[in-house]
C-alpha cells in the first residue's frame, strides 16, 4: 500500500502535529543532526536544512585523501538516519539569507517559516586573506577537497612513472601539507606510506626514497592544542615515517607547485625558503559559516574574528531567545575558564544535544540544567598504528594510542555499515598493507591519460649562488 505522502511544515501527517512548534535545523553535521536526533518522535516538528544530502565525518577524511578508505566509507544519507522519525522532515538546500523579523529562512528561492531556528552549519577553510592560494593548495573540509588531494597525489605519481627526467619525478613525487595541526599531522603522516608503499610495490619507475612529504608550520612545535610531550611523541613518529618537519616557517606565497616561505635562521635572521612541489594542501586556517556573519547583520548580535557568533549561556542570542548557534559556527564562553570551546566534535554534539532537549524542557514547563561541556580530550592519528591522545590529562602515544583513536572514532560513527566498512577496511590495510580506494575520480577533464597529461607546474628553478632564495624540491 502507498504510504501517506505530507509536506510537514504546511501539512502536518497527522492533525496533532499543526499544533506542534516547528523547528527549522540548518546544517546536518555533527551538532545540527545530534540535535535532531534529540527531537525524532518527540512533539515538534522538524525540517532539517541541508545543501548535501549526507552527514560527513570530517575526522577520517584524511583517510580518504589517502586512499586508505573511499568517499562514502566517512558519509551517511541524511535521510537514512531519519527514516523512523516521521516528525522529521529533510531538505536538500543551502540557506542563503535569514529574514529574522519574519521569522523566515531563505532557500531554493522559497521562504520556510519557524518557530525556533537552530543555526548548525559548520565552518569553512580560510586562508588568511589569501583566496589565491586555495586553487594551488586544496583545503580538506569536505569530501571533494579530499578526493582532489588524492587526485592530485595519485596523478603525479601516475607522470612521474613515465618521466624519465629524475628531477622532474622528484618534484612530481613531493608534497607539501601546510598546517601542523590534527588534521595536517595526520594527512602527512598517512600520505607518506602511501606514497612510499605504492612506490615500492605498485610502480616500477619510482624510487621510494624520492617521495618527500613535508609537513609546515609557523609554530615551534606541532600540536599546540596538546601537551608538548605528545607534540614531541608526534614529530618523531611522522620522522619514522618519512615526513620532513619544517617547523617556524611562515607561508609567504603559494602559486601552482611552489610556495615560499620565510623562516627565521639559526642567527636569529629571517631567510626566504622556496619548495616546490607537485602537490600541496592546505589545513591551516578556518572560518566559520557564513550565516554567522548573516545572522550579525541581521540581529546586531556579535561575532569573533574567526567569524563564529557569539552566543548566550543558551546558546541563543541577544533579543532572540528562538535563534539557538551551535557547533563550529558558535562561540561558547560560558566555561569554567572563560575559555571558548573548541571547533571538535565532542563540542558540536553535546551542544546540538542540549539545545534540543532545552527546547523539549520549555514546551513542558520545565527548566533544563545548564549545559556543562564534558572535555573527552583530543586525538590524532600520526602514522599507521601510531595516535597521540590526551584524554583529560591521561596522555598516551603509539599503539595503545591509535586502539583508543580507532574505539574513540568507531563509536562516534553514525552509522553501522560504515562503522563495519571502515573496521573490514583498516584491518585488510594493517594485514596487507594495501589501500582499498587508491582510484584517480574528478571531473572528465581531469583524468590522466597519456596523450593529455596534467596540467605541468614548472620545473624546479636552480638555486643561484649567488644568494637568490634556497629552492628546496620538498
Ligand atoms: C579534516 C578535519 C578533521 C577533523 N578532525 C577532528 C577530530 O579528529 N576530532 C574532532 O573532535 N574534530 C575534528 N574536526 C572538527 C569537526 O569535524 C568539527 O568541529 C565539526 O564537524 C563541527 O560540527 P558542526 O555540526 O558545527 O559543523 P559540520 O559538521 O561542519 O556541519 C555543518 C553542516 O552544515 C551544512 N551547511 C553549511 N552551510 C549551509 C547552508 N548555508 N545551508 C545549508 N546547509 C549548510 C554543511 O553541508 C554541513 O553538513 C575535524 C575537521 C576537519 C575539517
Amino acid at each position: 500500500m502507498a504510504k501517506e505522502r505530507f509536506f510537514l511544515e504546511l501539512e502536518p501527517a497527522e492533525a496533532a502535529m499543526k499544533a506542534w512548534p516547528h523547528v527549522v535545523i540548518v546544517g546536518g553535521g555533527f551538532a545540527g543532526i545530534k540535535a535532531a536526533h534529540r527531537l525524532a518522535n518527540r512533539p515538534v516538528r522538524v525540517t532539517l536544512i541541508d545543501k548535501r544530502n549526507f552527514n560527513l565525518f570530517q575526522p577520517l577524511l584524511y583517510q580518504v585523501a589517502s586512499g586508505l578508505v573511499s568517499e562514502a566509507d566517512v558519509a551517511t544519507p541524511l535521510r537514512e538516519q531519519f527514516e523512523r522519525a516521521r516528525n522529521v522532515q529533510i531538505l536538500l538546500g543551502e540557506v542563503v539569507d535569514l529574514d529574522t523579523d519574519k521569522r523566515e529562512v531563505v532557500f531554493n528561492d522559497r521562504r520556510l517559516r519557524y518557530d525556533t531556528l537552530i543555526l548548525a552549519s559548520g565552518s569553512g577553510s580560510s586562508y588568511f586573506g589569501h583566496e589565491e592560494w586555495r586553487e594551488s593548495a586544496p583545503p580538506m573540509k569536505i569530501l571533494e577537497h579530499a578526493r582532489e588531494i588524492r587526485r592530485r597525489v595519485l596523478s603525479a605519481l601516475e607522470e612521474a612513472e613515465q618521466t624519465p627526467d629524475p628531477e622532474r619525478r622528484r618534484y612530481l613525487q613531493s608534497v607539501v601539507v601546510i598546517g601542523g595541526g590534527p588534521s595536517g599531522c595526520e594527512l602527512a603522516g598517512s600520505l607518506s606510506p602511501l606514497m612510499r608503499n605504492s612506490a615500492e610495490r605498485d610502480f616500477r619507475q619510482l624510487d621510494p626514497a624520492m617521495c618527500q612529504v613535508t609537513l609546515v608550520d609557523p609554530g615551534d612545535r606541532l600540536l599546540k592544542a596538546m601537551h608538548p610531550s605528545l607534540s614531541a611523541a608526534a614529530a618523531q613518529s611522522l620522522e619514522k615515517a618519512g615526513v620532513r618537519l619544517l617547523l617556524g616557517g611562515r607561508v609567504q606565497r603559494i602559486e601552482p607547485g611552489r610556495l615560499v616561505l620565510t623562516r627565521k635562521a639559526d642567527d636569529g635572521s629571517s631567510e626566504e625558503v622556496v619548495m616546490e612541489a607537485a602537490t600541496v594542501c592546505w589545513t591551516a586556517g578556518v572560518r566559520a559559516s557564513h550565516l554567522g556573519g548573516l545572522l550579525a547583520e541581521r540581529t546586531g548580535c556579535s561575532t569573533d574574528r574567526g567569524g563564529r557568533v557569539i552566543v548566550e549561556s543558551d546558546f541563543s542570542i541577544p533579543g532572540h531567545p528562538e535563534i539557538r548557534v551551535v557547533g563550529d559556527l558558535c562561540s561558547y564562553s560560558h566555561t569554567a575558564d572563560g575559555k571558548p570551546l573548541p571547533g571538535m566534535a565532542g563540542p558540536a554534539v553535546q551542544m546540538g544535544g542540549w539545545v534540543a532537549l532545552d527546547l523539549l524542557a520549555r514546551l513542558e514547563g520545565r527548566t533544563q540544567a545548564p549545559f556543562r561541556w564534558t572535555d573527552l580530550g583530543s586525538m590524532a592519528v600520526i602514522s599507521p598504528l601510531s595516535a597521540v591522545a590526551d584524554l583529560r590529562g591521561w596522555r598516551v602515544s603509539g599503539f595503545l594510542g591509535w586502539l583508543l583513536w580507532g574505539v574513540a572514532h568507531l563509536g562516534f560513527m553514525p552509522d553501522n555499515e560504515n562503522r563495519l566498512s571502515l573496521l573490514v577496511k583498516w584491518l585488510w590495510s594493517i594485514g596487507t598493507q594495501q589501500r582499498a580506494s587508491l582510484l584517480i575520480t574528478g571531473a572528465p577533464n581531469q583524468h590522466m591519460a597519456v596523450d593529455v597529461g596534467l596540467e605541468r607546474a614548472p620545473l624546479p628553478v636552480e638555486a643561484d649562488p649567488a644568494g637568490a632564495p634556497e629552492t628546496i624540491t620538498a
